[in-house]
């Protein structure tokens, strides 16, 4: 109970279940006084019944005595012991509610300032810091647009819903809604009133829309690109075949660079779609890699870029989607190779076996260094990972935490004629949280980056004693 003498109002009326005794009653009486009249022989009996039977409805139906209180129907609810049981329980349920609510008495109408707390669940308490019954709602929240809903609910009996922002370290959005309770015999008016945290929903509506808007701006730019080229080779350039085969190359870029953002949002998508969902499948990561290198082979030739690849001897098994997980290693060694120098490096590792520490060691000396998806911690578990090292121009610290934002690239960066999305890190992200598994980064500028993806291992290796 949120105070000692406040019972819940939210008991059923008595009166829904005097109704049914009522009319019972009634119909009983009227059916023995036609029988009554029908069989003289049996009307004394019958007349007597009757009476009996009149007598006990009016005793059930008389109204009980509900003065003493503003939320008087529970009284009559807890007269009996299983009533007592009702409203004990009832009181229980509104004060175990996840959502604040309140009971506000209306005072004077005129007023404003004047409406008063009488009842508040645990989550009203905590949220609004309310210190005893009877204190008055302003003082717990100013919104002029709750207030007013309130005395709309007391003094003009209508419901409202409105919005409600609770300023503090973090900004929380609420929906208030309020409601008229019947107004009690001792002549006050009370309503209820209720909030409900759309703080995450609002989150996320903004975010859609941010996306959208990205998303479109990023396919706008080649789309105009395209436009702009075609009207070109219409004009002017349209018997300048040395300017055509150059326009002709540019469109091709871009006609791909749109491809990708497509291909890339709807992997997103569906990824998103089954972040939820377990894999079913199972896999070999070391097999993986090996066939993400053949295929990479034709793109880190043409760079010039040599892939170092070293895989356990046994098999590095996880459960999971092949095809995703290929995707995470595939754009862990796009981008190693895009944003290395002509003739660089790139080393690609899968190691098993691994404890989570193990997993995300730090491996390059005086780099930052930062968890950007941490498993849930398991002592027992095994991870196998998957580490790519390259030695292109790293990354300052303060781009580390928002490297799996959509859309979000290190400005000034190059990538040879291939510029990224923006999405393979978002991407990597939602796949490795689908397999449970980590995802840590360590780079420095100048110093290249690396980057590790770990997933839990089924069939781990037997330790040594108990092989032996
Ligand atoms: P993109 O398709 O643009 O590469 P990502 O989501 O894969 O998108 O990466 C986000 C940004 O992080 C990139 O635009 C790039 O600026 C930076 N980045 C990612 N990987 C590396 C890397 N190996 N070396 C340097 N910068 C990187």
């Amino acid at each position: 109970m949120p105070f000692s003498d406040s019972p819940s109002p939210v008991a059923p009326l008595p009166s829904s279940r005097l109704w049914t005794a009522s009319t019972t009653g009634g119909v009983a009486v009227v059916i023995m006084l036609l029988l009554a009249a029908a069989r003289p022989d049996m009307a004394a009996w019958l007349l007597v019944g009757a009476a009996i039977v009149a007598l006990v409805t009016w005793l059930g139906s008389r109204p009980v005595d509900r003065a003493a209180t503003a939320l008087g129907p529970l009284i009559a609810a807890a007269e009996t012991p299983a009533g007592l049981e009702d409203s004990r329980l009832l009181d229980a349920v509104f004060e175990a509610l996840d959502d604040p609510v309140m009971i506000i008495a209306g005072g004077d109408a005129d007023d404003i300032a004047g409406r008063r707390i009488i009842l508040a669940n645990r989550a009203a308490r905590d949220l609004l810091r309310i210190p005893r019954a009877g204190s008055l709602l302003v003082s717990a929240m100013r919104d002029p647009g709750v207030l007013e809903a309130v005395d709309e609910a007391l003094f003009g009996g209508l419901g409202r819903t409105t919005d409600y922002t609770a300023a503090g370290a973090r900004e929380r959005h609420w929906k208030a809604w309020v409601r008229p309770l019947e107004a009690s015999p001792g002549g006050g008016r009370t309503a209820i009133l209720g909030l409900r945290d759309e703080t995450d929903v609002r989150r996320m509506e903004l975010m859609r829309v941010d996306f959208l808007a990205n998303a479109s701006h990023e396919l706008r730019t080649p789309l105009a690109s395209l436009s702009g080229f075609i009207e070109t080779l219409k004009g002017h350039a349209r018997d300048d075949s040395v300017a055509r085969d150059r326009f002709l190359d540019i469109m091709a870029a871009q006609a791909e660079r749109m491809s990708r953002l497509v291909a890339d949002l709807l992997s997103l998508s569906r990824i998103e779609l089954n972040e939820h969902i377990p894999p079913s499948g199972r896999l070999d990561v070391a097999r993986a890699a090996s066939d993400v290198v053949d295929a990479i082979s034709v793109l880190s030739q043409d760079k010039g870029v040599t892939v170092l690849l070293d895989v356990p001897p046994l098999e590095a098994r996880i459960a999971g989607d092949r095809d995703e997980i290929v995707q995470v290693i595939q754009n862990l060694t796009d981008n190693a190779i895009k944003y290395s120098a002509v003739g660089g490096l790139v080393e690609l590792s899968v190691r098993s076996d691994l404890d989570t520490e193990a997993a995300a060691a730090p491996r390059l000396p005086g780099a930052a260094r930062l968890s950007l998806l941490t498993p849930d911690r398991d002592a027992t578990a095994r991870y196998v990972a998957v580490t790519v090292r390259d030695y292109g121009p790293g990354m300052a610290r303060e781009h580390l935490p928002r490297l799996t934002e959509r859309f979000y690239r290190v400005e000034g960066q190059k990538s040879g004629d291939r510029p990224g999305t923006g999405l393979g890190l978002a991407i990597v992200k939602h796949i490795v949280n689908r397999h449970r598994g980590g995802l840590m980064v360590e780079s420095a500028p100048g110093e290249g980056s690396l980057l590790v993806a770990y997933f839990p291992q089924l069939d781990a290796a037997p330790a040594i004693e108990a092989a032996a």
